[in-house]
């Protein structure tokens, strides 16, 4: 296993992002000032240090984060990141967007998000444990099933869920299944959890090609990480006919204009660590791959990875952002002027949070769902808020993120002048 990220420099602060977008949406609807002046700054925001013993015997201090932007709409919701890169303002961008997300898809939650500071890819399993123990131990006063409900996010997954579902179980003195989501099968884990962000994805990609008109089966993608989000949305694009033509990763890429077999990718990955060197493609140029030929383009990875720099040359016609943040707002202009149609990451990646959401109720409700249950209440979720969205964008002649967030904060907007906060 590779155990070097390439450390990406990122110039575009997401947090000054996320707020360009918020006031351009709060402006558009003509919302009362209130609502911008509450939503700008996230209402709570923990920093905290997690000394970890490691296998060496020698004690080393990461630094976590979490930030709860609002309950506005309820207990606050959102996943939690392991990478070298992460930083406060990276964090509290994407509790904004959790934000966003979650109203956008009418769940009864607020927006969080967490990370810390690490490259996960060089701890043992042992390590790994006791960061992840150590993090839920720093941050337990603020979270809980009422409270702040954490997720997986990049480079954390099922088990590191289970870890912290058990420690957050141990200090409450109580089995808490309802306070993490995305945990494995085995301690009330939903199923099509796992698969839930790529899907919810894939959904969007599908109402988008139809209005488009565009025959998936002729179709042809490009999908930017293969993670959880990227090597299923690849896998399940494949399912409905779509040629997956390059995909690349934090090592390398590799293109094949005759189609990638998802699969087989994706047990070259696994066993070697990235998609690159895989027999069944040629090794290109990760950046360079964004812009080369393609129908649908899927960056399923980091933020800010089409910029003023390339989104001239991207040729995709859809952009399904199944990472947050990955269009820079210059970005996004230019590529509404151009006519691609950018499916917003808190719509395309919203599938994640709300199969959360179902297992999250399933917690509560210590009654568990079927996969065709839970697969069949995210399609009907995901096409209303694509529907909602698309139509927004027509009426307002706008974009479809603007859009998005317009009918996200006209949730938002209403909740808070329920409460009596505006
Ligand atoms: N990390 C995912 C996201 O960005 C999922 C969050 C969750 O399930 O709470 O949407």
């Amino acid at each position: 296993m590779a155990t070097e990220l390439k450390v990406q420099h990122v110039t575009e602060n997401s947090f000054d992002i996320a707020r360009q977008q918020l006031r351009a949406a709060c402006e558009a609807l003509n919302l009362p000032s209130g609502v911008y002046e509450i939503l700008k700054e996230p209402a709570r925001v923990y920093v905290v240090s997690i000394p970890v013993k490691m296998d060496s015997g020698e004690v080393k201090t990461f630094i976590g984060y979490r930030a709860q932007h609002t309950d506005v709409t309820g207990p606050t919701k959102g996943g939690i990141r392991f990478h070298p890169n992460v930083t406060l303002d990276e964090v509290k961008a994407l509790s904004m967007w959790m934000t966003m997300k979650c109203n956008l898809v009418g769940l009864p939650y607020g927006g969080a998000k967490g990370g810390v500071v690490v490259n996960p890819k060089k701890l043992s399993q042992r390590e790994l444990e006791q960061l992840s123990r150590g993090y839920i131990r720093a941050i337990v006063d603020a979270i809980g099933p009422d409270r702040d409900i954490p997720a997986p996010d990049v480079y954390t997954n099922a088990q590191v869920m289970g870890w912290m579902m058990d420690e957050y179980s141990k200090l409450a003195g109580c089995c808490s299944p309802g306070v993490i989501t995305g945990k494995p099968l085995a301690v009330g884990g939903s199923l099509g959890r796992n698969e839930a962000t790529a899907r919810g994805c894939v959904f969007t990609v599908r109402e988008a090609a139809a209005k488009l008109g565009l025959d998936l089966s002729q179709a042809t993608a490009i999908i930017q990480g293969f993670g959880n989000a990227g090597s299923v949305a690849a896998r399940l694009l494949n399912e409905l006919g779509v040629t997956i033509v390059g995909v690349s990763d934090s090592q390398g890429a590799v293109y094949n204009p005759a189609g990638l077999d998802p699969y087989a990718l994706a047990e070259h990955k696994a066993a070697t660590g990235s998609v690159k060197g895989f027999a069944g493609g040629t090794d290109v140029d990760g950046d360079g791959l964004l812009e080369m030929p393609c129908d649908i383009l899927v960056p399923a990875a980091l933020e800010n990875v089409i910029t003023a720099g390339n989104a001239e040359r991207i040729q995709a016609r859809i952009v399904a952002e199944a990472a947050n943040g990955p269009t820079t707002p210059e970005a996004d202009e230019i590529l509404f002027r151009r006519g691609v149609t950018v499916i917003p990451d808190i719509l395309a990646n919203a599938g994640g949070v709300t199969v959360s959401y179902f297992e999250w109720v399933q917690n509560r409700m210590h009654f568990y769902w079927t996969e065709e249950e839970v697969n069949q209440r995210l399609e009907r979720m995901m096409v209303e808020a694509f529907c909602k969205t698309y139509e927004m964008s027509r009426e307002k002649q706008v974009n479809m993120r603007l859009a998005a967030y317009m009918v996200s904060l006209d949730r938002i907007a209403k909740a808070m002048a329920a409460r009596g906060w505006i």
